[in-house]
């Protein structure tokens, strides 16, 4: 069995470094697919209220026989939600989907127009302590809005995820992430398959000087800099490649080359245009 390894975060608790992430997994196909990220050795799955696939994560999970203890499940607080009796309404909705007592780590999904972020931040503070979450972050936060959420809250959220692929390297919320003690995960961590990622010069090369996949050296880019990665695929065979990826190590000028990629560019939503 691979041994993914984990980060510590700023509530001290370890997070497996490499998971699985079910965006777009359709809802009658996710039970079997996560079945199969499971069998293939993931123990960190990432979901969402939104995306409807809770039930089945939580089919999957039930199915497995994997004690509780040795899971990491992460699943967020969608946009409508904000409000604090809603908030509650709505990690209770994702317990029940995900047949769990508590979720590992729970996230606001998104800051909205509206500005209700440091409202959202507070009713998961309010989670935490009854005990449904362990640990609390955000998604899709930015400086200004996690400046917001410190200046207010009684704890630093453990986690920002954010779109974060070569393409579109996000090095200033990292820093203030490192400055911080706020990990970063790394959403569309293959650029979504929306631009020619795995044909960059940097990529192919590495995949072939290592004997591997463009997919497994961006994987390998996003550990090898400290993110936290969840890659999503519906393909048995790629969801057990993309797990293999501890037995090569990229070298200080590969690394250095996929950087160089970095040129601003999102293939996701702007965090400051959500409503
Ligand atoms: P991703 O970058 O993981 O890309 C998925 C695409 O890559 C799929 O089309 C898949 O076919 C392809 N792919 C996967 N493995 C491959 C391989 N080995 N070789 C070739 N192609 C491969 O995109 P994603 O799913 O959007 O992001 C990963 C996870 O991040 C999601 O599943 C979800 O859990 C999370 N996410 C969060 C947010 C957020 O707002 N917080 C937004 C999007 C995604």
């Amino acid at each position: 069995m691979t041994t993914v390894p984990t980060l510590t975060l700023n509530d001290g608790r370890s997070i497996p470094q490499l998971g699985f992430g079910v965006f777009l997994v359709d809802p009658d196909e996710t039970e079997r697919i996560v079945s199969d990220a499971l069998e293939a050795g993931y123990r960190h799955i990432d979901t969402a209220a939104i995306y409807r696939n809770e039930q089945g994560v939580g089919a999957a999970i039930a199915k497995s026989g994997i004690p509780r203890d040795e899971l990491w499940i992460t699943t967020k607080l969608w946009n409508d939600s904000h409000a604090t009796a809603k908030a509650h309404a709505a990690i209770d909705a994702s317990l029940e989907k995900l047949g769990l007592d508590y979720v590992d780590l729970y996230l606001t999904h998104w800051p909205t127009r509206r500005g209700d972020h440091v409202e959202a931040y507070l009713a998961l503070e309010e989670i935490k302590a009854a005990g449904k979450a362990r640990s609390i972050g955000v998604s899709n936060h930015t400086i200004g809005q996690l400046d917001e959420i410190i200046a207010a809250a009684s704890s630093v959220p453990v986690i920002n995820q954010i779109e974060l692929h070569p393409a579109f390297a996000q090095r200033e919320l990292r820093a203030y992430g490192a400055e911080h003690g706020i990990a970063i995960e790394s959403w569309g961590p293959l650029g979504q398959g929306k631009y020619d990622l795995f044909g960059e010069r940097a990529i192919s090369s590495a995949a072939e000087a290592h004997g591997v996949s463009p997919a497994q050296v961006v994987i390998r880019w996003h550990l090898q800099s400290g993110l936290i990665v969840f890659p999503k695929s519906n393909s048995r065979e790629r969801i057990a490649q993309n797990l293999d990826v501890f037995g090569f190590e990229l070298t200080p000028d590969e690394m250095a080359a996929i950087d160089a990629l970095d040129r601003g560019q999102r293939v996701g939503g702007d965090p400051l245009e959500v409503n």
